[in-house]
């Protein structure tokens, strides 16, 4: 008789992980305590919970620099989200980390984007100026502890605190009460972030050649582009134009990771680091040498100029600002317009399925609340829902749904 142990993946995990990678078992736990699943670890649970939440689906639908109905070929948030779990549970098993915490967190990494971009996210921010602001990883995190509802138990996802520390350290997120200080995140966090960059940066250079806002000569300009460029003919001889620019587009990505795994490797090697403590002490140490890190700055001020302030580029995100400002009035003036779920949340009366929400909104006045919801309304939206919503409200037509 085979005897399976209990959750054997404590027994993986500590004869696979490096010393300084977060095991399942050290978990700071959830907000609502939950029994442990009998085959699966935290991460694990976190990761499933994550992909079957509505937030995941909606990014589908939803900008990544381009709007997401522009064409079926270049990438929504949620084919970004897929490249940048693959990529970073690859590094994350290279430097021996654990793979399940950085797959949840690359997993709900930007799940609290607004439709339209950086451009909704602009737009929101202004609509709420008096009200706290629009922040993707603030309302990334509100996501998942509160608005999500998918378990009578409890709001929200109910994470680990682990991927809920995600959102917080993302980049210059304000401190949140409830996480412990610390100087970095854990290598798993760190992982997610670094791979985030190199992601975009390989798609949106990618996109941008495919939708012609660039073209190949143009970027000759970019040294990493031209050296990459000198390897791809180095290993093909000849190869068709399409196939070289994918060629050469993967060996962007994959000259960036493995500078990435080299680097930071290097970093953990020197054996000062041993522990998730002195993690949490050190600086950032997931990151690239000198020389990829020049060349993506390069890189990246080359998209900034030329594909990011392309006037299709501004146009599409005009009009994306101009969609939420104009649902956001609306919906103030007139909350009746709005579901019945979100009225629901204005009047303080909860969510429809499951027990009252805890939404943070003690001390605000009323109408302060309408706003918060509105705001929260429409950052859950994708950009074609808004895109549709816009035309009901204010397109006099006969599509009357
Ligand atoms: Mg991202």
């Amino acid at each position: 008789m085979t005897i399976i142990p209990r959750n054997p993946w404590f027994d993986h995990e500590d004869g696979w992980l490096a010393g300084y990678a977060v095991r399942s078992r050290d978990t700071a736990g959830r907000r609502h305590p939950e029994p442990p699943h009998p085959y699966r670890t935290a991460f694990q649970r976190d990761r499933e919970r994550v992909v079957h939440s509505s937030a995941f689906r909606r990014m589908t639908g939803k900008t990544q620099v381009l709007v997401a109905s522009v064409n079926d070929h270049h990438r929504t948030r949620l084919t970004h989200t897929l490249e940048v779990t693959q990529v970073a549970r690859t590094a994350a098993r290279r430097l021996r980390l654990n793979e399940d915490l950085t797959e949840a967190i690359a997993l709900a990494h930007d799940i609290g984007h607004p439709p339209f971009g950086h451009a909704g996210e602009e737009a929101l921010d202004a609509c709420l100026a008096g009200f706290g602001g629009f922040n993707h990883n603030s309302y990334g995190l509100r996501r998942v502890d509160e608005l999500e509802e998918r378990y009578p138990e409890f709001p929200g996802l109910n994470l680990t605190c682990e991927v809920r520390e995600a959102f917080v350290r993302h980049g210059d997120h304000p401190p949140v009460p409830g996480f412990a200080p610390s100087r970095s995140p854990p290598l798993e966090a760190q992982v997610v972030d670094v791979v985030d960059g190199i992601a975009y940066l390989t798609h949106d250079t990618d996109d941008a050649l495919g939708l012609g806002f660039i073209t190949a000569d143009e970027l000759g300009e970019v040294e990493f582009w031209r050296r990459c460029v000198d390897r791809v003919r180095q290993q093909y001889a000849a190869l068709p134009p399409a196939a070289f620019r994918t060629a050469v587009v993967r060996e962007l990505l994959a000259w960036q990771v493995n500078d990435l795994l080299d680097h930071t490797a290097g970093r953990l090697n020197e054996g000062e680091i041993r522990t998730v403590s002195d993690v949490r002490a050190a600086e950032p140490l997931v990151g690239f040498g000198p020389d990829v890190r020049r060349m993506r700055d390069e890189l990246q001020r080359f998209l900034r100029d030329r594909v990011y302030r392309h006037h299709r580029v501004l146009r599409m995100t005009a009009n994306g600002k101009r969609i939420l400002t104009a649902l956001f009035a609306e919906y103030v003036k007139a909350p009746e317009l709005l579901p019945e779920r979100h009225l629901r949340r204005w009047a303080g009366a909860g969510s429809v399925s499951g027990p009252p929400m805890q939404v943070p909104l003690s001390g605000r006045t009323p109408e302060a609340r309408l706003e918060v919801v509105v705001g929260d309304y429409l950052a859950g939206m994708t950009d074609r829902f808004a895109q549709q919503e816009y035309r009901r409200l204010f397109q006099p037509n006969t599509d009357l749904g």
